[in-house]
């Protein structure tokens, strides 16, 4: 593998022969750190904006190395896309964030039960096994399929819509929720909206920073806000950092919110502190 690793770094130049190294090390360390199960999830809280509860969570990866340092998925994600180690890091990603899901449910019961929210990465979501793998999760956890949301990206619908479109309804047709991540940004896909069934359209968080800014932003914000309803899907707004965020949204009639002023993500042990201090309140 050493020699494998040599021969390719001479393929570049000499200005991208450390980035390439660098890169080659990060793969097999990713690949050490998927043997050693290095990985972590935090758990963002989602809010309705309506009744200020808490509905569930999304599941946000880290891996933390044996020294403790923890590093963010933007700077591993992306490489594991591209040498396919995402696979293995979303198949865990579903089957950890759902057995926690399972045990928050029983835990702390409700009417509406807590639902969690996974990204999917383009390869992984166009897998030949991955609708199967998602029915065997969920079957084996034990939560009910309506609770668990399915982020994608626009991007990975675009690529194949009639593939996607499929995958989607089967997905749909178990009882599992999709939603649309990172809306507004990349490809603009509105001739395929109404073909795609999703449930949840999440607004990025680029467009909620710019509410209070003199380019008015706010109307980018109606506009998509507007777009949802007509097609029936709910909103949840990335990247709530303010109260001035939360009132504007809640009066432009956008459901759901996420972001830093509710809380950042949370290890599982805040999580469980917090869902107690509710539950006793
Ligand atoms: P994302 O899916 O858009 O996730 C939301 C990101 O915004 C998270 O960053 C979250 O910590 C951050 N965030 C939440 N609220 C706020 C806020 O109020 N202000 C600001 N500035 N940021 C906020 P994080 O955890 O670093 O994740 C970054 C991206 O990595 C995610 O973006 C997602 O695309 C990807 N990712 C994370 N976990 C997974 C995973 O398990 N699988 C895959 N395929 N991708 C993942
Ligand atoms: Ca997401
Ligand atoms: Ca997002
Ligand atoms: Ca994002």
């Amino acid at each position: 593998a050493k020699a494998e690793g040599r021969a390719r770094v001479e393929i570049f130049d000499q200005s991208l022969h450390v980035d390439a190294r660098r890169r080659l090390t990060l793969e097999s360390e990713l690949r050490n750190a998927l043997k050693k199960k290095e990985f972590v999830l935090h758990y963002q809280p989602i809010i309705s904006l309506g009744s200020r509860a808490m509905t569930g969570f999304e599941a946000l990866v880290r891996w933390q190395k044996s020294d403790g340092q923890i590093i963010p998925p933007s700077d591993f994600i992306p490489l594991a896309e591209e040498t396919g180690l995402i696979v293995f890091i979303g198949s865990w990603v579903l089957e950890q964030s759902l057995k926690t899901l399972a045990r928050w449910q029983q835990e702390f019961p409700r009417a509406e039960p807590l639902s969690m929210s996974v990204n999917v990465s383009p390869r992984q979501f166009h897998q030949t096994e991955f609708v199967e793998q998602v029915i065997n999760a969920v079957t084996a956890s034990g939560v009910p399929p309506q609770t668990l949301r399915l982020e994608i990206t626009e991007s990975v619908t675009i690529q194949n819509a009639q593939h996607a479109v499929g995958i989607l309804q089967r997905l749909r047709e178990f009882g599992v929720r999709v939603s649309i991540d990172d809306f507004g940004t990349g490809y603009s896909s509105l001739s395929y909206l109404h073909q795609l069934p999703f449930d949840t359209l999440k607004i990025d968080r680029s467009f909620v920073s710019a509410l209070q800014s003199r380019s008015d932003g706010g109307q980018i914000v109606q506009t998509i806000l507007d777009l949802a309803k007509n097609l029936n899907l709910d909103v949840v707004a990335e990247g709530t950092e303010s109260e001035d965020h939360v009132k504007i949204l809640h009066q432009m009639g956008c459901g759901y919110a996420q972001g830093y002023f509710f809380s950042r993500p949370l290890n599982e042990t805040a999580v469980v502190e917090m869902l107690s201090a509710k539950d006793t309140a």
